[in-house]
C-alpha cells in the first residue's frame, strides 16, 4: 500500500522546488520552509554583500547568494532545465538565444516552474528554519521530526514524519591556509562577496583556485583591475600570461605571503598584490539540525547512502543538491523523485547495515584512487552511472544520452578553450558539438 508522509522541505531553491514537485506527484503532505520572501535561491541575485568578506565571523549577517551580476551559466540551456520541463527556449535548432544563460532567466526558469507545478501555495516564506531534532529516543525510527522556525520574529514549532534537506552549499566560504597570511597587509575577499569589478579599479589581485567561479571572476575583474594572477593547481598553460587576454596571468599555488604585499607562487614568481580574492568554494553548514548520527568532515557530509540518504533515519531524513560537478538540476530532479518513491512504499531502502557498507565502500574506493575527502560528493566520471541508477531506481526510462554527451562536450570545450569556452560554443551549433563527443 502507498503511504502519504508529513514532509518537511527545507529550502525553496531549485532543489527544494523539484523536492515538493515530487513529493506531491507521490501524493505526501508537505510545507516547504523558505527563508526568502521568494523562491529560486542561489538565483536570486543579491547585490549586498557580507560585513565580513572572508565570511569569518559566525555573527555576520548573512547573505544567502554567491552570483556576481555578470553571471551566466557554466552549463549549456538544454542541461539547465528538468526531464519533463525543458529549460525555456531550448529547442535544439540554433537560436539567437544564449546557449549560456545570464542568471536572471535562470530565476525566470525557476519562478516558472514553481508556478506551473502549483507549489507557490506550499511556501511559507519568510521562514528560516532553526532547529530539526528528533522528538524520541533515536531507536524509535517512525518517531516524528521536530522542526523549529522564526518568521516575523514570531518562533514556532511542528512535528514532521520525514525531512528533506535542500538549503544549499554555495554560502559558507571555505577558506585555504596561506603561510604568513596574518601578517600580509592587503585586503582579501572571498568570492561569496564578489559582486562587479568596480571596486577592484587598477588593483592587482591575486584569485586563488581556477574552479568555476575563479575561471569567471578573472575575467570579469581583469575589465577593471591593472593585473590578475590566477593561483591554481590546475595550470594548463606554462605560467605567464594567458594567450588573448592582456592582463590576465596564470600561476601555481601561492607558496607564502611576505608582510611587505608580496605573495610568491611555487613557480618562482611574486608580485605586490593589492588583494587576494579566494575562489576556494564553501563549506557544507547545516546550522540548524541537531543530530548525531551525521557530521560534516573535510567537507564529507556523512554517512549518507548514495548522497541521499542518513542511513541511521532511512527515509526519514534524506538531502537533495548536496553533489557537485554534475548536471545539477536533473541530479536533483531524480534524487527527489527517489526520496518521494521511498516514502511512500514505492521504492525501498537496503537495511541500515547495508547502507552504512556501501557508504564505505565508496570512502575506501576514494581513499584507494588517492582523492581528497572534500571531494566526496563531487561526481564527474561516476554522474552517468548514478543518474543511470537512479532513473532506473524510480522506473523512468533510461535517461536519454544527449544529457551526458552534452555535459562531456561541454567539458572538452572547457579544456580545449579556456577562458573563451562560452564564446567558442556559443557560435557552434549543438548538432556540431553533439558530433565532436561521439
Ligand atoms: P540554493 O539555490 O542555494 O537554495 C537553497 C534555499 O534554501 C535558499 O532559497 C535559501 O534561502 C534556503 N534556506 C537555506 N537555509 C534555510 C533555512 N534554515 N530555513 C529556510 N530556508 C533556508 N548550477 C548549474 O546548474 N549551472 C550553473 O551554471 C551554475 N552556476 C553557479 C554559479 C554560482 C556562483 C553558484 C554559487 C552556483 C552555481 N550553480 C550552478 C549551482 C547552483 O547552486 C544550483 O544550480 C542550484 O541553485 C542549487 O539549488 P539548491 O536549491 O540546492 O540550493
Amino acid at each position: 500500500m502507498r503511504r502519504s508522509c508529513k514532509v518537511a522541505v527545507i529550502g525553496g531553491g531549485m532543489s527544494g522546488l523539484v523536492a515538493a514537485r515530487e513529493l506531491l506527484r507521490e501524493s505526501h503532505q508537505i510545507t516547504v520552509f523558505e527563508k526568502s520572501h521568494r523562491v529560486g535561491g542561489t538565483w536570486v541575485y543579491d547585490p549586498r554583500v557580507e560585513s565580513d568578506p572572508l565570511g569569518l565571523d559566525p555573527h555576520r549577517a548573512k547573505v544567502h547568494g554567491s552570483l556576481y551580476a555578470s553571471l551566466r551559466t557554466n552549463l549549456m540551456r538544454p542541461l539547465m532545465g528538468f526531464s519533463d520541463y525543458p529549460f525555456t527556449g531550448c529547442d535544439f535548432g540554433d537560436t539567437s538565444e544564449l546557449k549560456f544563460p545570464r542568471h536572471e532567466e535562470v530565476l525566470h526558469f525557476l519562478e516558472a516552474f514553481a508556478a506551473d507545478s502549483g507549489l507557490i501555495g506550499f511556501v511559507k516564506f519568510g521562514a528560516e528554519v532553526v532547529k530539526v531534532k528528533r522528538t524520541s529516543p533515536d531507536d524509535e525510527l517512525s518517531a516524528p521530526w521536530m522542526v523549529k522556525w522564526v518568521q516575523a520574529d514570531q518562533e514556532n514549532i511542528e512535528h514532521f514524519e520525514a525531512v528533506v534537506i535542500c538549503n544549499g552549499h554555495y554560502s559558507e566560504p571555505r577558506l585555504p591556509q596561506i603561510p604568513g597570511i596574518d601578517r600580509w597587509p592587503g585586503k582579501q575577499v572571498h568570492s561569496h562577496n564578489y559582486r562587479t569589478p568596480e571596486p577592484y579599479l587598477n588593483q592587482v589581485i591575486v584569485i586563488v583556485g581556477k574552479g568555476p567561479s575563479g575561471f569567471d571572476i578573472s575575467v570579469d575583474v581583469a575589465n577593471a583591475a591593472k593585473e590578475v594572477h590566477i593561483a591554481s593547481r590546475s595550470l594548463r598553460f606554462k605560467a605567464g600570461k594567458i594567450p588573448g587576454m592582456e592582463n590576465i596571468f596564470e600561476h601555481e599555488v601561492v607558496s607564502h605571503v611576505d608582510p611587505d604585499g608580496r605573495v610568491h607562487f611555487a613557480d618562482g614568481f611574486s608580485v605586490l598584490a593589492d588583494i587576494i580574492l579566494y575562489c576556494t568554494g564553501y563549506s557544507y553548514h547545516f546550522p540548524f539540525l541537531e543530530i548525531n548520527n551525521l557530521t560534516v568532515d573535510d567537507n564529507r557530509v556523512g554517512p549518507l547512502y548514495k548522497h541521499v540518504f542518513s542511513p541511521r533515519y532511512g527515509p526519514y531524513l534524506s538531502f537533495v543538491g548536496i553533489t557537485s560537478a554534475t548536471i545539477v538540476f536533473l541530479t536533483s530532479e531524480l534524487q527527489s523523485k527517489w526520496i518521494a518513491q521511498v516514502l511512500s512504499g514505492k521504492c525501498t531502502l537496503p537495511s541500515e547495515n547495508e547502507m552504512m557498507s556501501s557508504v564505505k565502500e565508496m570512502y575506501d574506493e576514494m581513499e584507494e584512487a588517492g582523492k581528497p575527502k572534500h571531494r566526496t560528493h563531487w561526481l564527474y566520471d561516476k554522474m552517468e552511472g548514478y543518474l543511470d541508477w537512479l532513473a532506473a531506481e524510480t522506473g523512468l526510462p533510461q535517461i536519454e544520452r544527449w544529457w551526458f554527451h552534452m555535459f562531456d562536450a561541454l567539458l572538452k570545450s572547457f579544456i580545449s578553450f579556456g577562458h573563451g569556452f562560452r564564446d567558442k560554443l556559443e557560435k557552434m551549433p549543438y548538432s556540431n558539438l553533439l558530433n565532436e563527443v561521439k
